[in-house]
């Protein structure tokens, strides 16, 4: 009997010894599913967050990619908007090329008109065309030589500040054309009244200058107008406005490329051949060179004893390819 109570004893402890064994291997079992499902839980929510940065970041991307073809685009009109108005500008640089070339050949012939006796040599810087994309870059060399210089402009919107520059700066500002389009404004006495006084009238406004003086397009020895010169410059007469021409070139105006260098010699090989020297250079989007040339013709011309750099003034006697007709 007691045996088998013994037996039984030990049967149950080893029933409660497997039971406890059991239960703490289901215990670890769900400690270990419960924690494995916490990680992947983890895991997912992890992926979750990857995903949704990848897709910011994808269309961060794709945002950025459409705003750079968006500048492109605006990039584009802009180069083309230059291009078309450069070609325009050249159209009419052109004609200006072949009438200054005439002009160079009727200087040469006509020869110097250096007088020893003056002693000093007055140099006028004039620039013809602008204002443009440049003037801001003269008006910048100009200030820091300290030198005034004159501007025969055109009639241009979107300039005003470059228009008034030239005036506050102390620079002369001078007529050339309101449209320099030669076909137009030379048609007619009328049509050139009409284009002249619409310029004076839209200086007047835009910087308060009364101008008196003008440069024809092409000189006043150009052969493109229809209308004879003389009758222009009698009109210039009865208005008290004095046109002047130019008896050096730059020749920045050439249809074909002109270096800086070329430009710069084409003027400081000439400077010398006269006391008083009004010269022609162009403030021009198409050309660049010119604004390059610049530092090298003012320091040239500076360093030259008994030479003074002006602006055209009422003082200034002119130069004119063509005088007016004793009347
Ligand atoms: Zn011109």
């Amino acid at each position: 009997m007691a045996g088998e109570e013994q037996k039984k004893r030990k049967h149950t402890a080893l029933h409660n010894s497997a039971v406890i064994l059991l239960g703490t291997l289901l215990t670890v079992i769900i400690v270990l599913c419960i924690f494995i499902a916490c990680e992947i839980r983890s895991m997912q929510s992890q992926i979750i967050v990857l995903q949704q940065e990848v897709i910011s970041l994808g269309e961060q991307v794709a945002a950025e990619e459409k705003k750079q073809q968006a500048e492109l685009v605006v990039e584009n009109e802009k180069i083309q908007g230059a291009a078309e108005a450069d070609s325009e500008e050249q159209a009419s640089l052109d004609v200006d090329f072949l009438e200054n070339q005439l002009e160079l050949d009727y200087i040469e012939q006509d020869g110097g008109t250096w007088d020893e006796n003056t002693g000093i040599r007055r140099v006028y810087l004039t620039f013809d065309d602008g204002p443009s994309t440049y003037t801001n870059e003269i008006l910048d060399i100009l200030n820091e030589y300290g030198v005034k210089a004159t501007f025969f402009v055109v009639g241009k919107e979107g300039y005003t500040e470059e228009y008034q520059r030239i005036v506050e700066e102390g620079h002369t500002l001078g007529m050339h054309s309101f449209s320099h389009k030669y076909q137009e404004m030379y048609q007619s006495l009328d049509s050139y009244k009409e284009d002249l006084t619409k310029l004076h009238e839209f200086l007047y406004e835009t910087t308060g200058v009364d101008s008196r003086i003008v440069r024809f397009p092409g000189g006043s020895s150009n052969k493109t107008s229809k209308v004879d010169m003389q009758e222009l410059i009698s009109y210039l007469t009865e208005e008290n406005i004095v046109y002047y021409d130019w008896n050096v070139s730059s020749g920045d105006a050439s249809n074909v490329y002109v270096s800086a260098q070329q430009i710069a010699n084409n003027v400081l090989n000439n400077v010398w051949k006269y006391d008083s020297v009004i010269v022609l250079m162009h403030d021009s989007s198409a050309k660049y060179a010119t604004v390059q040339a610049l530092p090298t013709i003012i320091e040239k011309i500076l360093e030259s004893e008994n030479t003074v750099l002006l602006p055209i003034s009422e003082d200034t006697v002119p130069i004119q390819h063509i005088k007016a007709e004793c009347q």
